[in-house]
């Protein structure tokens, strides 16, 4: 069977064992054996380009997506849960950050009637979504033009354009996006796909992560009522959500080389003979992901700090993240040798997944930048 050579049941993580009791634990524990049960028998599904959609929503009645607001804005446990998710599958992994990202834009808006029509339905995974944040985030730090256009009208805004990238998306989701006016002003809001000025476009096939509902979207004088605003101004805003939305990111690096470590230690009674020739042993990586995951849960308890200093620990947080997680797949394919090559194997879908780690906005070129910037 592929299927039972692709995936290794899960084994609770020592590092992870512990770290968050009460309910957020119990709600970890629960992703966690949703993971174990419900994803792991379709993971192959989703890489070949199948949308987990009921996954998803177990994961929003399990309270995966409500974990930053009964842990009192504290990012840690649900960046814990999406590493659990993927440990098993980079790709549910992401679409759990967009829809958490989601859940952070709703929770961390000042606009009352957009919460009370959004927070719960969003924090249950009643309504699914994700945030087309790339562009805005490119914009602002000075690689990209903004792609949204918007025009001040009676009750709201107007606005067109097209995203080229937007996922966790379908017909009837949610997503945060930015527009700039043609008054100078740059507001944040939520784009109802359901709305006919929306067009959601098939993507051209990826390397990996095809399971995402990622989708180009084109938006065509699309009527953007109070309802639907985030923040207007968007900047102030966009300050105080930046450091939760690259922080959260850190889930997917966790989890996926928490699953390189086990890759490797799986490989040792058969090889171990031989692979402790390479330089670079599970214990190396298992040490870099200790320390990386304790700077990660440090940052992620105070995510609103507003201080230069933090800010420049998430950038770098995030860029070493993105590039252990390459590194680690590397090396646990190495240590694989041809069993890891094989097309059934989750070593060569866990090395395509990395590489999707250290390209996401913001990408190591662009995290490099604001580094060199804030030198
Ligand atoms: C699977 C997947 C899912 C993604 N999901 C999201 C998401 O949910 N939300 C979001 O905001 N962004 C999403 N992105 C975009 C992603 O975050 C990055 O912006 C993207 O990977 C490129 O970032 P970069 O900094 O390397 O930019 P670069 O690759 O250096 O430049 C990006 C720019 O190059 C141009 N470009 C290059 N190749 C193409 C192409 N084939 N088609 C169209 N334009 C092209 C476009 O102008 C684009 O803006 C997704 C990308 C991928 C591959």
């Amino acid at each position: 069977m592929q299927l039972a050579q692709n995936v290794v049941a899960l084994a609770p993580q020592p590092s992870a064992a512990g770290r968050f009791s009460g309910p957020a634990g119990a709600t970890i524990a629960e992703i966690r054996r949703l993971a174990a049960s419900d994803l792991t028998p379709i993971v192959a599904d989703i890489d070949k380009g199948a949308y987990p959609a009921a996954v998803l929503r177990a994961f929003g009645v399990a309270g995966g997506y409500g974990l930053h607001l009964t842990a009192g804005h504290t990012l840690g446990p649900t960046i814990e849960s999406m590493a659990a998710i993927s440990e098993t599958c980079l790709s549910t992994g992401f679409m759990d950050w967009c829809q958490n990202t989601l859940v952070w834009y709703i929770l961390n808006s000042d606009n009352e009637a957009l919460k009370a029509k959004f927070l719960a339905p969003a924090a249950e995974g009643k309504v699914l979504g994700g945030t087309g944040l790339s562009n805005p985030m490119k914009t602002i730090f000075g690689i990209e033009q903004m792609r949204l256009k918007g025009t001040k009208v009676e009750g709201g805004y107007r606005i067109k354009g097209a995203l080229p990238w937007v996922s966790n998306l379908g017909p009837d989701h949610l997503f945060g996006a930015v527009f700039d006016t043609d008054d100078g002003g740059r507001v944040m809001c939520l784009i109802d796909c359901a709305d006919p000025a929306v067009t959601l476009k098939p993507c051209e096939p990826f390397l990996a992560l095809d399971g995402t509902g990622t989708f180009g979207v084109q938006v065509r004088d699309l009527f953007i009522p109070q309802d639907m605003i985030l923040a207007d101004p968007a900047m102030p805003y966009i300050r105080k959500i930046r450091a939760g939305f690259i922080l959260l990111q850190a889930g997917m690096a966790i989890g996926l080389v928490r699953d390189c470590v086990r890759m490797m230690e799986e490989v040792r009674p058969a090889l171990g003979h031989v692979n402790r020739f390479l330089d670079v042993q599970p214990e190396d990586i298992a040490e870099k992901l200790a320390a990386i995951e304790a700077e990660v849960f440090e940052l992620a308890a105070t995510p609103y700090d507003p201080s230069d200093a933090f800010w420049k620990r998430v950038v770098a947080m995030r860029l070493e993240g993105g590039e252990a997680t390459v590194a680690a797949a590397h090396h646990a394919m190495l240590h694989c040798g041809a069993r890891g090559y094989v097309a059934a194997h989750r070593c060569q879908r866990r090395l395509r997944e990395a590489y999707f780690v250290a390209i996401v906005t913001p990408a190591t070129k662009q995290l490099r930048k604001m580094l060199a910037e804030m030198a």
